[in-house]
């Protein structure tokens, strides 16, 4: 099997590549086993984080590398938290402040688009001319009153209109078909399958 590090220390994502990517042939190994600190992350879109993280990532183990990255992107706050999602409202990152901040932000606003993205990138090595990129997109709306209890982040605020439910409270694996991470992963897979 050929190696391929995770840029991402989170247990989770390492499961589900892993098991995803397989068939590929790749055995996903997280970068903390190489010793691969965190990458900077600092651009103002998803792609060229994720190109960043998988390029540190594999120039330091001199192995192919995944990354992703992902966050919500509010329409009428032209796209705001996007990248900043995971600190939106300050350091520590925290998911309360964060929703907290995201609902002062649109309060007295009406209109309440909302989707999150997700990117993700494979690249063969640190100078790959052409890595593999991927993207997934979940629309839905930002609701002012959290319900549910599974998922994270802003999972509990973002309504998915055609089930009447916000992501937190659909069940696991339906979050997981639907979701941004599950449709650029499919993305990627089918890329693959083609021979990318
Ligand atoms: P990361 O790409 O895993 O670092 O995620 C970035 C941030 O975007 C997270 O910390 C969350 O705030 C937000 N985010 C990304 N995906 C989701 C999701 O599926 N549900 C809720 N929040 C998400």
């Amino acid at each position: 099997m050929k190696k391929l590090v995770l840029a991402s220390g989170n247990p989770g994502k390492l499961r589900e590549f892993g098991q995803l990517l397989a068939p590929f042939d790749f055995e996903v190994l997280p970068q903390s086993a190489f010793n691969v600190p965190e990458a900077a992350e600092p651009h103002i879109t998803f792609v060229e984080n994720a190109i960043a993280k998988a390029r540190h990532a594999a120039r330091l183990t001199g192995l192919p590398a995944l990354a992703d990255d992902s966050g919500l992107c509010v329409t009428a706050l032209g796209g705001a938290p996007g990248v900043f999602s995971a600190r939106y409202g300050g350091e520590p990152k925290s998911d309360e402040r964060n929703n907290a901040k995201l609902l002062a932000d649109l309060n007295g606003i009406s209109d309440r688009r909302a989707h999150y993205v997700a990117v993700l990138v494979l690249m063969r090595s640190a100078s790959d001319p052409q890595p593999v990129i991927a993207e997934g997109e979940w629309h839905g709306e930002i609701v002012d009153t959290p319900r549910g209890a599974g998922g994270f982040g802003y999972d509990p605020y973002f309504l998915v209109p055609d089930t009447g439910m916000t992501v937190a409270e659909l069940p696991h694996d339906e979050k997981n078909r639907r979701s941004h991470r599950g449709k650029a992963l499919a993305q990627l897979i089918a890329r693959l399958r083609s021979g990318a």
